[in-house]
């Protein structure tokens, strides 16, 4: 293995679920969700596989499909248009490795947030790229906020994009407009482009608002915007994503795509497109109960004894294990399969500051009420 792909492995998605399934525990840790998406998108699948839609679709993917992406990016105030501005990707994995790679030549810097999402720091060295890392910070609340002077300071000459989560993974944090803009402003100043990552835009409580940072002024031409079908959906397992902007910057990433995979997932396409389109009732009942299992589980992490922090989107709570007498949540999660029963992700593991997040663990909500409430009582037996 070459040594900047030395670091990256195996991820701790496969690791502790393959400690949760040798040790028969509740899997909270890797986050998909146990129930099937709405039955019309699984229909249309089905449907496209008995219609003969089998074989290679075209290059920038099917044309129902991105014409689906540019009607629902146009409830943000957003346009694109769907033969220049949108390129479908076997999920916004492969769509963040494209774009980074198309996009960020040898030496140049990508600031990510820590937390950060384990492909980010991956596709950064793929593309021979250096990683600043700017951390989150724990405000009173027990929400993870931005940090602007940080971010102002890890800019250097060298910095060529700067990558956005939001609703961010693992901390359940949804940047608030204040803080997209303070983001904004500093890719305009150092003029730096945007790279966006918003699978989770559908999953946000508490009367919470999705902004994309490419909807604010200024924004459109410098932001990639990336998301995906697999959490809106209950598809992760499916693999359809996108990424859409500038015609010029979306040309870049499609040269590279090609050669990634091509295309992929012809079947599915139409049934995204589907879901795009006509499934928005069924997202807005996914949220609702989504939220109600971010409360139903804060509350017994809370029970159980842990230290819960605040859960404001995506289908991750965040938990601090020093309360239970833990120190490390890496040596926590990889004794709790066998220990209780139950799998969690230790978050340091996200960061290049582990001693930052050391105490820091997340637990996925995206689970039935009874998978739920068998975890929470395992948990208790922590005390
Ligand atoms: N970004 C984040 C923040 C995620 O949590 C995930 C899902 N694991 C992805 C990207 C990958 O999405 P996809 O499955 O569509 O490739
Ligand atoms: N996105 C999911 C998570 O954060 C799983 C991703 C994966 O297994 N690579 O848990």
């Amino acid at each position: 293995l070459v040594p900047r792909l030395q670091p990256f492995t195996s991820t701790i998605f496969a690791e502790m679920t393959a400690l949760a399934v040798r040790a028969g525990a509740v899997n909270l840790g890797q986050g998909f969700p146990d129930t099937d998406g709405p039955a019309g998108m699984l229909a249309a699948a089905q449907e496209a596989i008995a219609t003969g839609i089998n074989q290679y679709p075209p290059g920038p993917g099917r044309p129902e499909l991105r014409a689906a992406i540019a009607e629902q990016r146009a409830r943000y105030g957003t346009r694109f248009d769907p033969d220049t501005e949108i390129l479908v990707t076997v999920g916004a994995t492969e769509a963040i490795a494209a774009t980074l790679l198309a996009l960020i030549d040898s030496g140049d810097e990508v600031i990510l947030f820590e937390p950060y999402y384990d492909s980010y720091a991956a596709s950064v060295a793929l593309a021979g790229g250096q990683r600043r890392v700017v951390a989150l910070v724990e405000e009173p609340s027990g929400r993870f906020g931005l940090d602007v002077d940080a971010l102002r300071a890890a800019v250097t000459p060298r910095t060529k994009a700067i990558l956005v989560n939001t609703p961010h993974n693992p901390t359940g944090t949804v940047l608030t407009r204040a803080e997209l803009t303070a983001i904004a402003q500093v890719c305009q100043e150092h003029d730096l482009l945007a790279i966006t990552d918003e699978v989770y835009e559908d999953l946000l409580f508490d009367d919470r608002e999705h902004v994309p940072l490419g909807s604010l002024p200024g924004m459109a031409e410098r932001t990639l915007t990336i998301s995906s079908a697999g959490k809106s959906f209950n598809c992760t397992g499916w693999k359809i994503g996108w990424v859409c902007g500038p015609a010029e910057l979306v040309a870049a990433v499609r040269a590279a795509k090609q050669f990634l995979t091509f295309v992929g997932g012809a079947p599915f396409q139409p049934a995204v497109a589907h879901a795009l389109r006509s499934e928005s009732a069924w997202v807005a009942d996914l949220r609702a109960s989504l939220a109600d299992k971010r409360t139903r589980l804060s509350a017994g992490l809370a029970e159980a004894g842990f230290g819960v922090r605040a859960a404001e989107g995506t289908y991750f709570v965040c938990a601090d294990v020093r309360p239970l007498g833990f120190t490390d949540g890496l040596e926590f999660c990889r004794a709790l399969p066998d220990k209780i029963g139950v799998a969690a992700v230790p978050v340091q593991v996200f960061t290049d500051n582990p001693d930052r997040w050391r105490h820091i663990v997340r637990f996925a909500f995206c689970k039935r009420d009874e998978v739920l409430d068998e975890a929470i009582s395992r948990l208790h037996r922590l005390r």
